[in-house]
Order: C-alpha cells, then sequence, then structure tokens
C-alpha cells in the first residue's frame, strides 16, 4: 500500500514545488494521479470514502470481511461494506497485518462478540487431527475460499513431523492453524510435564515451519484440567473445546456427507464452534453446508479476530 501511495505522491509533490502552490486536499491529489496515470486506485480506501470501487461483498459475510478493513476506523460501519475485500483477499493471506480482535471463546465454548455492535449470528469453523492428505486439505480449502470463509486447522504433532509440506500448504492458502498436542492423546491423564511436552512441543515444530506459533488450543476429545488451561494461558492460547460437533468422526456417520451436514443443523445457534475433520467426507459435505449456514444467515468468523476474553466477560462467574 505505501510504496503505490508514494510512487503516486512523489509527481505530485515535484508538481507542487514547482508550482509552489499547491492548495490540493489529499483526496484531490488521489484523484488527479489516479486519472494520470490510471493507477487503481483500490489500495487508496478511506474512512468514509471507500465505496469507489463498489466491491461489496455478500452482507452475510460482514463477520469476515469487515476484519481487513477494521483498521481505516470503519469498525462503527454496521453494514459490513468493505470496499476492495475481493481485491485484498489474496494479499489478505500474506500480510501481516493482523484483524481486529473482536470475539471471544466462553465458557460454553461459543465464539461471542467482544461487544453489542459486532454481529452475534456468525459460527466458527474448525477442522481437526490433520495435517494428512494434501487433496483433502485442498478440497476443504476450495470450499472455504468460494465461500470467503477462514477456519482453524487443529493439527497434531507428530503429523506436522512427518509431513511439513502439509502444514505449510494451510499457512500459504491463508488458513489459521491451531494446537491439537503433538499426540492426539488425554491429556488429562498425563503428568504435568508429559502435557506441557505434548501442547509446547506443538507450538515450536508449528513456529519453525511456518514462522508462527499457533494461538489456538484445542485439546484431544476435549479433555482437559486446570493444569492444561495453565499451560494454554503460559503460551497464549486461546483454550476451547467445541459447541457443535458434526460427529463426522462418528462410525455411524462414514461416508455420509448428508449426515454431517445434518448433524451441524440440528445443533445451529448463534456462535456455534463447529467441529468437523480432515475426513473425505467433511470434504465433500462442505460446501453444501457452508450454503445452507449463509441461507440461514449466519457468517463465518476469521478466528483471527478472536482473542482473549475481555475483562467484562470474564467477570460473569467462576469455574
Ligand atoms: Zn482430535
Amino acid at each position: 500500500m505505501t510504496p503505490l501511495l508514494h510512487k503516486k505522491l512523489l509527481p505530485i509533490a515535484a508538481a507542487c514545488l514547482i508550482l509552489s502552490s499547491c492548495g490540493q486536499t489529499d483526496a484531490q491529489n488521489e484523484q488527479a494521479t489516479s486519472n494520470q496515470n490510471a493507477i487503481p486506485t483500490v489500495e487508496t480506501t478511506t474512512p468514509g470514502g471507500s465505496n469507489e470501487s463498489g466491491q461489496v461483498s455478500d452482507p452475510l459475510d460482514s463477520s469476515v470481511t469487515t476484519d481487513q478493513n477494521a483498521n481505516s476506523g470503519n469498525s462503527s460501519d454496521p453494514s459490513g461494506q468493505t470496499a476492495g475485500a475481493d481485491q485484498n483477499a489474496e494479499n489478505a493471506a500474506t500480510e501481516t497485518a493482523e484483524p481486529q480482535l473482536m470475539y471471544h471463546i466462553n465458557k460454553a465454548y461459543n465464539v461471542v462478540p467482544n461487544d453489542e455492535s459486532i454481529e452475534k449470528k456468525v459460527v466458527l469453523l474448525t477442522f481437526d487431527d490433520g495435517p494428512k492428505e494434501k487433496e483433502m486439505i485442498d478440497g476443504l480449502i476450495d470450499t472455504l475460499d468460494k465461500h470467503q470463509a477462514k477456519a482453524i486447522f487443529f493439527v497434531n504433532g507428530y503429523r506436522v513431523k512427518a509431513h511439513p509440506e502439509l502444514l505449510q500448504l494451510i499457512k500459504e492458502r491463508g488458513q489459521i492453524i491451531g494446537n491439537h498436542s503433538w499426540d492426539h492423546i488425554d491429556l488429562k491423564k498425563e503428568s504435568a510435564a508429559n502435557m506441557r511436552k505434548q501442547i509446547e512441543d506443538v507450538q515450536k515444530i508449528v513456529k519453525d515451519t511456518t514462522g508462527e506459533a499457533p494461538r489456538f488450543f484445542r485439546p484431544p476429545f476435549g479433555s482437559g484440567n486446570e493444569t492444561t488451561h495453565q499451560i494454554a494461558d503460559d503460551n497464549d492460547l486461546v483454550y476451547m473445546t467445541w459447541s457443535n460437533g458434526s460427529l463426522d468422526w462418528d462410525s455411524k456417520n462414514k461416508n455420509k456427507p448428508d449426515a454431517v451436514i445434518a448433524n451441524v443443523l440440528e445443533q445451529l445457534h448463534a456462535g456455534s464452534n463447529i467441529l468437523m475433520h480432515e475426513l473425505p467426507w467433511t470434504v465433500e459435505a462442505l460446501d453444501e453446508l457452508l450454503t445452507q449456514l449463509e441461507q440461514k444467515g449466519y457468517g463465518f468468523v476469521d478466528p483471527r479476530s478472536i482473542g482473549p476474553a475481555p475483562v467484562e466477560a470474564e467477570a460473569g462467574g467462576t469455574k
């Protein structure tokens, strides 16, 4: 963004020096240069003037796509209009700018807004137990991209070690990586030291492989205790299990994408934290599932907009 702006402003600055009477506002400068040079103005959106590209995405996606513009001062925009979101989508995967934190995970493991102005009719998409196969990962992410959705891929360390390139694939395709312990064991049965190793070794291998340590942790089987929570805290991990299980792992739903969809829809509620897995029938189910969620008015939370619970929200009670 900045280099483009500089390129465009340099001629103006030069012109100003020569004419020594430059009364134009920045906005006028923008217009003048973009007319002269025919440079697309996609990146030059400013608060209150961001509709020029006319790219208004589906309102259902507001919770996802507003994130990129959150820093531009548009956070009060209830319509969630995100000019340029499409153009920015590709960059978003590689840009370092993190979306503003707008959601947290509550004690029931739902995803909830940090304040009332934020859309609450949203779901969080998660896929556990990978990375296993390129075909399944690409299949899931192709569908996520089609619906402009981001998900958390909760990975196991032993699988990352076997296929670091698959972890890189998830990262490079702009999806979010979570920590699901090294061995996918019941952490509650482990000593505190082993439990810590199970979690922190995954932080390390993910950081070493992708350059970034996970920000989310989900214990296998949803099984944890106070020590598990403490270790997650020590590693700045947001701890969650789930609040909507697709049951795609249940043998009775094997090879039954329709059953996976039905299970999620049966439990659907605002803030659903949807547990799915890297499994062939889930890959097959995902497009129809996301379509139905959209039709019911649900948006997909960008996991990067999920942070620790605000102090007010935590004050509600103790465990
Ligand atoms: Zn698992």
